[in-house]
Order: structure tokens, then C-alpha cells, then sequence
């Protein structure tokens, strides 16, 4: 073996040194020469990266490389950093340059002969596959990096494979995490350069350590997401200014042809940020999200009288039983003899507002119950809550009022579905008005104007990404030949197999602006929820025990985290093959959401 330590006894002449040369990541550090001014005989050159200036007491190939191609503040040009992206994804670098330049360290490495013993079960191949599962174990079921030491989970991976080298808390959150998010980040390219469409997600959160971090998530047509980046803007101001320019270079960096909208919640500063984008890219839409919208909608109808007495009433119902042992025992009783499925009452809380159904509908469920006890054991209620069972129509009012809040529940909850899109929220809307709309009775039908209302709308749209007057006019004609279901737009939606978006690439014709508006309509992702379930699991990665984790690698975690998920079939490589398709999916679905709360 060449011994390294004399090429680092030489400082930063460009001389040829003897001995191994130096990796060639060492081009965009300056070399600090070894501090020997301690005594102690430190003879490791430091680093400093050229282009952010960042320092290393010791420069350790594998940590520059990954500086470089993942977390240097300051990129180095794009090309560089490709570069260092494919080679910290291919391993293609000598990670034993540091250990072979370091003797102190090998006294540790020596220290488990067994290693060495054990190491001839299993290949290197092995090896790495075995670590590769695990770094997506640590990183998709949030369970915290530490883990990775105790004694019991190390003994339980040496039952499973007794020659896997269990790697280190500092080696699995640096190198280890390191090449997996190269790897994610190569497919993530490489996935979104054949997309068009797509919305960027932006939400800002304030961290348990107080940072105020934003998520910028790109989201496609087909429910796909992958993190972009997770940006500490702590020590900035969040002016409209400023967060444009943040959001231009990301869409630069992707391709700003690629995206069609930016959806993000309603906080002034970025409503006036998206549209500052919208002026510089007019094809880019500003989205609100619309599961804000409808929560604004449930808490109006909330606060309407006769919806504000109801809730009323049903709260001091629901009170009552909770307080009162003789009464919410007897209710108890009630429940278990008339097998009342879906459990007793449920509180209404304002905060979160799908409660007001809830506890509407358990007043329903428990109707019988409640109205036996009035007649036998009504000497348990006090007298509000017998005049309250007493009142006429009582009932009658909490059913109604269920039926408004019911499509208005399934809608949140459809909509901050992954693969919601901006067709998906008029669907669920119009089923909101008629809901509201059957209980008046009153039918005002078909409005006359809506065709004329949709062709305007259609035409702003068409002119913000481009059109002129005659493509214009083909796309009205385009329109009315579908209202009017004529050849071309006359294939039937077969639920299951078409998708919006391919039912309308069987549409073919030449010009095809409908088609074109069509897709674009339906690949806009319109909430922003996603970037809350992002933000959630942050606070997962973020418990009491793990503040200290820097930006960068949560970043990366995240960013893994996401396209683990979106690409699931690929990624998992054993469980749940022995179920169909359809079982996978099912299965996938219950565990990923409880991998996602
Ligand atoms: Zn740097």
C-alpha cells in the first residue's frame, strides 16, 4: 500500500507529488495546509470550497464530492455539479482515500476482527443493496437516525443477515444518504424531463427551531411529486420581490415551458408573488388553493343562524351526554342493544371544521336512541335538553344540515387527494350546489349564459398562453363541437381504463387547441395540502431529539421521502408482491397513510 501521508506532507505546490494523486474533487477546494502549529502531529490538509468559501479541517473526498453535488450554498456551474451528482450516484469514487490517509482511525477499523471474518458472506453487491434498504427504511418511516446504534436493532439485522455491516448513525446520515439522494435526484431529472404541465407547490412552515423553511414542490398531471428543494429562509425577508425571484429560479432550473400553474395557500405576500410571476410568465397560472376556498364556504354556511342554532343545540346535546355518567351511560346501553354502528356522539370542534358533520351526523345515528330515552328515563335529561329532543323538526333541521355539510366534507377530503385537479374541483362543487340547492326546492335549471360564460373564460386562457385570433376561433368551434357531443368527442368514458387525461389524447385532430386547453385544465393541481403532508413529516424528522438537523440534509431526506412514495411499485422489491395489482394498491394506499400522519 502507498503510504498517503507523504503526498499530504506536501502543501499546495503544484508539483507532481509522489503516490496516489489526489481525487480530482480537489480542483474546487483550495488546499489548507495541515496545522502543525498544535503540536499534535496533524498532518491532513484542510479544505475550503472555492465557491462558497465553506471549510473543512479535513478534507474528506466522499463529504466533498457530495458538497458539490448536493449542498453547496453557492452551485457550482451546472456542469460541475452534474459531474459530481453521476459520481456520487454511480460510487465511482475511492471512498478509502480518507481511511487510507487516516492511521489513527485504524485501530477502530481493526477493532471488530470479526468483520472481517463476516464480510466473506456476503458480496459487496449485497452489501449495498442491503444499506440502500435501509437508508429508505430510515428515511420514509421516519424513525429517527439513532436507531441505527441501538444494540437490539442491530442485533435484529444480524439475525436477518448476519454479514451486513451495520453502518453508523454519522456514516448512514451523511454517506449513505448522500449517494441515495444522488440516485433520487438523477431519476427525478431524468423523470421530469419528459413532463409538461406542471404545477409548482409552495407553502412556508416555521420549524420547531423556529426556522422559517418554504417546501417548493413539483407536482405532475398524474399525481406524481418530487421536492424540488427545502429553502431556510430564516434571515430573509419574505417580500412578493424577493420569493419571486426565489420561485423564478426554480422554474428556470426545471424549464419554465414545463409548468402550467403555482399553487400555494393565501397569504398576501405570496398572492402577490405568484401573480409577479404570472407577469413574467403568462402561461404560468396562479392558483389558490382550493381546499382553502372550501373551508372559507363550510365556515359561512356554519355561521348562518339557522345552521349556528342547530350546531348549538347538537353541541349542548352532545355536552350533555359527555358529562352527565346516568345519562351518557344509559345512552351507552342505547347504542350497544340497537347495534348503532359508527360509536356515540361526537364533539364539534371549530377549529376542525369536518367535526360539524361528524357531530351532526352522530346526532342522527344516536336519533332512536336519544328518543327512547326521552320517553322511558327522561327523568336523566335536564330540562334544556328535553325541550330541545321536544322541539318540532329538530331532528328533522340536523338532517338537513348534514346533507349541506356532507358533499362539502367529501369534498375537502377529495380534494386534498394527490391526484386531485382542477377538474375534479368543479365536480365537487357542483355537487355542493346541488346539494344546497335540492333542499330549497327551488330548481333555476341550466343558466342560459354558462356555455357563453365558459367560451369567454376559455378565450382569456387561450390568449394568456399565446393564441391569436384564428386559433382562437378553431378553439370556439372546437368547444361547441364538444357541447353538442358531435364525432370526434363522442367516445364514451369508460371509468377505470380512461383517465381525463387520455380519454383526451384519443380526441385527435389537426389543431387541436381543445385538446391542448383540455390537458392543461386537467393537470393543474389546485390545493397545496401535499406541501402540508410534506411539512408534517419534517415535523416528524424534526422531533425534540433531532432539531439539530441541518437544512440541507432534510432537504435530501425529503426530497427521497417523496419520490419514494411516488414511485412505490419500483421501489419496493419484496413486500406485498403476492397481492394483484389491485391489492398492492390498496395495501400501499392504508400504509401510506399512515405513513403520511
Ligand atoms: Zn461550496
Amino acid at each position: 500500500m502507498i503510504d498517503s501521508e507523504d503526498e499530504l506532507l506536501i502543501s499546495t505546490s503544484n508539483r507532481k507529488r509522489p503516490g496516489r494523486p489526489k481525487n480530482e474533487v480537489w480542483q474546487h477546494f483550495n488546499t489548507i495546509p495541515a496545522d502543525s502549529t498544535n503540536g499534535k502531529k496533524d498532518l491532513h490538509s484542510g479544505a475550503a470550497c472555492k465557491f462558497c468559501k465553506q471549510k473543512w479541517s479535513r478534507g474528506k473526498t466522499s463529504e466533498m464530492i457530495a458538497h458539490l453535488a448536493l449542498q453547496c450554498p453557492k452551485p457550482p456551474p451546472p456542469e460541475v455539479r452534474a459531474l459530481y451528482l453521476e459520481i456520487l450516484n454511480n460510487g465511482s469514487f475511492d471512498d478509502n482515500d480518507d481511511d487510507n490517509s487516516s492511521k489513527r482511525s485504524k485501530p477502530y477499523k481493526q477493532s471488530k476482527i470479526t468483520n472481517h471474518v463476516e464480510r466473506l458472506t456476503v458480496t459487496d453487491d449485497k452489501q449495498r443493496r442491503c444499506s440502500r434498504a435501509l437508508t429508505k427504511f430510515f428515511v420514509t418511516c421516519v424513525v429517527p437516525l439513532w436507531i441505527v446504534e441501538n444494540p437490539f436493532f442491530i442485533d435484529y439485522l444480524k439475525e436477518l443477515c448476519p454479514g451486513f455491516q451495520v453502518p453508523k448513525r454519522t456514516i448512514l446520515s451523511t454517506t449513505m444518504i448522500n449517494v441515495e439522494t444522488a440516485t433520487v435526484i438523477a431519476e427525478m431529472k431524468k423523470k421530469l424531463s419528459n413532463e409538461t404541465n406542471l404545477t409548482l407547490g409552495l407553502d412556508g412552515w416555521t420549524s420547531p427551531a423556529g426556522q422559517s423553511l418554504y417546501i417548493f414542490l413539483i407536482m405532475t398531471s398524474d399525481g406524481k411529486e418530487y421536492i424540488h428543494s427545502l429553502k431556510n429562509f430564516s434571515k430573509n425577508s419574505h417580500t412578493g420581490e424577493f420569493l419571486k425571484n426565489e420561485i423564478i429560479k426554480v422554474i428556470e432550473e426545471v424549464g419554465a415551458e414545463k409548468f402550467c400553474s403555482i399553487v400555494s395557500d393565501h397569504a398576501s405576500n405570496v398572492v402577490l408573488t405568484k401573480n409577479l410571476v404570472s407577469t413574467k410568465y403568462p402561461h404560468i397560472f396562479p392558483i389558490r388553493c382550493i381546499a382553502h376556498h372550501i373551508n372559507l364556504l363550510s365556515s359561512d354556511i356554519i355561521k348562518l343562524n339557522w345552521a349556528t342554532n342547530i350546531i348549538t343545540c347538537c353541541k349542548k346535546i352532545v355536552t350533555f351526554f359527555k358529562q352527565s355518567h346516568a345519562g351518557g351511560a344509559i345512552l351507552q346501553q342505547e347504542i350497544v342493544e340497537n347495534m348503532i354502528k359508527g360509536g356515540g356522539l361526537k364533539k364539534y370542534v371549530i377549529t376542525r371544521w369536518t367535526t360539524a358533520y361528524d357531530c351532526t351526523d352522530s346526532i342522527i345515528r344516536c336519533k332512536n336512541a336519544l328518543k327512547q330515552i326521552l320517553e322511558n328515563e327522561s327523568q336523566l335529561l335536564n330540562l334544556e335538553i328535553i325541550s330541545i329532543l321536544r322541539k318540532q323538526n329538530f331532528f328533522r333541521n340536523v338532517k338537513d344540515l348534514r346533507t349541506i355539510l356532507l358533499p362539502i366534507k367529501k369534498a375537502i377530503i377529495n380534494l386534498e387527494h394527490k391526484s386531485t385537479t382542477l377538474a375534479d374541483c368543479f365536480i365537487n362543487l357542483v355537487i355542493m350546489a346541488t346539494a344546497i340547492k335540492e333542499l330549497s326546492q327551488t330548481n333555476t335549471g341550466l343558466q342560459i349564459n354558462t356555455f357563453r360564460i365558459i367560451c369567454e373564460k376559455a378565450l382569456s386562457i387561450w390568449k394568456l398562453l399565446g393564441g391569436r385570433e384564428k386559433s382562437a376561433n378553431e378553439l370556439i368551434a372546437q368547444i361547441s363541437n364538444y357541447s353538442l357531443k358531435s364525432k370526434l368527442y363522442d367516445f364514451e368514458f369508460v371509468t377505470g381504463i380512461h383517465t381525463v387525461k387520455n380519454w383526451w389524447l384519443m380526441c385527435k385532430q389537426q389543431n387541436n387547441h381543445i385538446q391542448k386547453l383540455a390537458l392543461l385544465m386537467a393537470s393543474i393541481v389546485p390545493s397545496n395540502a401535499s406541501c402540508e403532508r410534506y411539512f408534517s413529516i419534517l415535523g416528524w424528522y424534526m422531533n425534540k431529539r433531532r432539531t439539530s438537523l441541518n437544512c440541507s440534509l432534510l432537504q435530501n431526506m425529503l426530497q427521497m421521502h417523496a419520490y419514494y412514495v411516488s414511485n412505490i411499485s419500483n421501489e419496493i422489491k419484496h413486500a406485498y408482491k403476492e397481492l394483484s395489482d389491485e391489492g398492492f394498491e390498496d395495501a400501499k394506499i392504508i400504509n401510506l397513510k399512515m405513513m403520511m400522519n
